[in-house]
């Protein structure tokens, strides 16, 4: 084949210039929804109404509230590289506008048949200016503007082969107005699709409002994701001016894709993929697998530490320091789920969402504050004690003395008493011993008593009296224990489930997987040097001596690996020594594990070291090896608990991090409320 003849360099036409540009900007109706939802917003819209007709392939109509485009500028409106947004190089540095390239209006007008129509303040009506044949004329609407796009790609027909169904189109319009929608829940957003009122978000308040946001999230989330989602609220302390909040789906929201991951640059929506893998290293610990995190996460930083010209869409950024925001992220995050979520049950029965409450500046470090919930406020407040998010003493837990929870956890001596006095009638219904413990509370917690969320009013059957269950019961069950989310333990079910008692209703507890995570958590605890710079330090476990040593026949390799191991061992606080070439020995265990049988333990922690060249192994897999200690040590199933011993382990769930769901990920502990149990029952119907 002869090569064609080489043609002259030729400066392209102007319109191929920019139908090659729209190539970039414009990939399908969902893009130009998204450049004309930015144009509406930099012009400070309040109100946004987005008409589509097929998919947004025959027409895209965007209207605004902003301020307008006098006439004499609506023919630069779509000239190429032609803005209002910036002046200089100064400005591009630091930008705050979604867009500034003033390419938008003309790539799409390359491609379409477009018109503007504007209105400016103190004009007595509107110009139209047609995209194609540039004509003006007067119009009439109020000041804002409209823009119209019909029969998109209808100048590039290849394009607009590949174009989806009008279905598909349309869903990709409707994502593109949702991540706007969530930036922003000081603008109303309406979307019609052929005559249809399809999506309507009305505006909840100030941008940076808290509660506004709240309600913005349920709107376009859905109210199951406020549900079951933590705040977060990271400011880094070394830099102020690097701020992550919104909001994290608990562990069981994760999803097999990653399509609920919604993260914000500057109010900008992003594909980050540092955002995103910071994202999911905070659920490193608590999600296993494949399985993909739920959130809406807004990074705040100054403008000038973030380039969000590396891609025509603007749908990537560049961090001059990505470190900085990758931690703050995954430090943000991980302080979000570690908080235990108990206390945040009764969200669940109230979407609702409540009335304002004042919005404070950048938060320091650590704090997740569920912020307009008085009565979450309350709860989350408990777990922040001087020695929250330690374990209390297991030896108390499993020790034969542990007759109460460790004193820290209820708020006054007389909750420990009652809990003993439960014991005796526990089998049968122990509401006769509620009130005084219920009275206690209400005193020792003063207003905040009034806080916790009895049922609404339009609970149903739930806020209407009950009858009693038999004539001498009392007439109408007080809310049990208000001040211990988990409740109070009532039963052991098939020796594996702690039947608990909550103010909302049932709570069942899997009893070795909750106890394993406490176990898990106090080992790393003890474990990781706090203070230390080097997160790879680890400091020995406090190592209990065998009063007998426990002999075991070992294969060579486990006694090769207890040998090599020695000094690994006991920072694990183990000492297993060889007897004989064939017979090692366990001399000492971990203190926290004094009750788990040692040869099992043992055995499990040299299989896993025998993986693993000696030197590094403690390094990469410390926790793996932490959290094999903790299954050894947790409670077996079968093992039949006292009321003392469960109600011990829901205080200490309800003050561990991370207690929620157990070292592979699964729930720990799932709540039935109450209306869900009469709603089992046909109760009230
Ligand atoms: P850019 O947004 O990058 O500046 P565009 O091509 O999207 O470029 O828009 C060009 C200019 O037209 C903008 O800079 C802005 O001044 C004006 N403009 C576009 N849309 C609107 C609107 N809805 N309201 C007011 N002005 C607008
Ligand atoms: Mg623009």
């Amino acid at each position: 084949m002869t090569p064609p003849p080489r043609r002259r360099i030729e400066p392209l036409p102007d319109t191929l210039i920019s139908q090659i540009a729209a190539g970039e900007v414009v990939e399908r109706p969902a893009s130009v929804v998204r450049e004309l939802l930015d144009n509406a917003l930099d012009a400070g819209a309040t109100q946004i109404t987005l008409r589509l007709a097929a998919g947004g392939v025959r027409l895209i109509r965007v209207e605004d509230d902003g301020c307008g485009i006098p006439p004499d500028e609506l023919p630069l409106a779509l000239r190429r590289h032609a803005t209002s947004k910036i002046r200089d190089l100064q400005d591009l540095e630091a930008v705050l506008t979604m867009g500034f390239r003033g390419e938008a209006l003309a790539a799409i007008s390359a491609i379409s048949d477009c018109a503007i129509v504007s209105r400016v303040a103190n004009q007595d009506h509107a110009w139209r200016l047609d995209g194609h044949s540039g004509e003006l004329r007067a119009d009439a609407r109020s000041v804002g503007t409209t823009v119209e796009v019909k029969e998109l790609f209808f100048s590039t027909p290849a394009r607009r082969k590949f174009l989806k169904s009008d279905a598909t189109e349309l869903a990709h319009c409707l994502e593109a107005v949702r991540r706007h929608a969530l930036a922003r829940p000081d603008v109303g957003f309406a979307v019609w699709h052929e005559g249809k009122l399809i999506e309507q978000w009305r505006r909840t308040g100030e941008r940076d409002h808290l509660p506004a946001l709240e309600q913005r999230l349920a709107d376009v989330m859905g109210h199951e994701f406020l549900a079951q989602s933590v705040w977060v609220d990271w400011a880094d302390p070394a830099e102020q001016a690097l701020r992550v909040w919104g909001r994290a789906g608990v562990p069981q929201q994760a999803r097999a894709r990653a399509d609920q991951q919604f993260a914000y640059v500057n109010g900008r929506f992003v594909r980050d993929k540092v955002i995103a893998h910071a994202a999911r290293s905070a659920y490193e610990d608590v999600l296993h697998g494949q399985r993909q995190p739920v959130y809406v996460l807004y990074v705040e930083l100054d403008p000038r530490r973030v380039d969000v010209n590396v891609h025509p869409t603007k749908i990537e950024v560049r961090f001059r320091d990505s470190r900085a925001v990758h931690q703050a992220v995954r430090h943000g995050v991980e302080a979000a789920l570690a908080t235990p979520r108990a206390g945040l049950l009764a969200t669940n029965e109230q979407p609702k969402v409540v009335p304002p409450a004042p919005v404070t500046a950048p938060q320091s470090s650590q704090t997740n504050r569920p912020p307009s919930h008085s009565w979450s406020a309350q709860a989350a407040m408990k777990f922040d004690n001087p020695v929250g998010h330690k374990v209390s003493d297991l030896g108390a837990l499993w020790g034969t003395t542990a007759t109460a929870p460790p004193p820290w956890t209820s708020p006054a001596p007389e909750h420990t008493a009652g809990l003993d006095t439960l014991q005796p009638d526990a089998p049968t219904v122990p509401t006769a011993a509620l009130p005084a413990v219920s009275l206690n509370a209400a005193s020792d917690l003063g207003s905040a008593t009034s806080a916790w969320p009895h049922p609404p009013p339009d609970a149903g059957v739930a806020a209407t009296p009950r009858p009693a269950a038999s004539p001498t019961a009392p007439p109408e069950p007080t809310p049990p224990e208000p001040v211990w989310p988990l409740g109070r333990a009532l039963a052991q079910l098939m020796g594996i489930y702690i039947l608990a008692e909550n103010a909302q209703g049932l709570v069942i507890v899997d009893m070795h997987a909750a106890h394993e995570r406490v176990v898990y958590e106090r080992l790393k605890q003890q474990a990781h040097s706090a203070g230390t710079a080097d997160p790879a330090a680890h400091r020995p476990l406090p190592s209990q001596a065998l009063l007998i040593p426990a002999p075991f026949a070992a294969t060579p390799v486990e006694v090769a690996t207890a040998q090599d191991h020695a000094a690994n061992l006991a920072l694990l606080g183990l000492d297993i020594t060889p007897l004989s070439p064939k017979t090692l020995a366990v001399r000492a265990v971990p203190a926290a594990l004094h009750d788990a049988d040692a040869v099992a333990l043992a055995r499990a922690v040299l299989a896993e070291l025998a993986q693993d060249d000696a030197s590094t192994v403690i390094q990469r897999r410390h926790d793996a090896l932490l959290a094999t200690l903790a299954c050894h040590g947790a409670v077996r199933a079968n093992r039949t608990l006292t009321l003392p011993e469960m109600n011990a382990l829901l205080r200490q769930m309800e003050a561990t991090e991370r207690s929620d769901q157990c070292n592979h990920g699964r729930p720990t502990w799932r709540a039935i409320s109450l209306r869900e149990l009469d709603a089992l029952f046909l109760r009230g119907r």
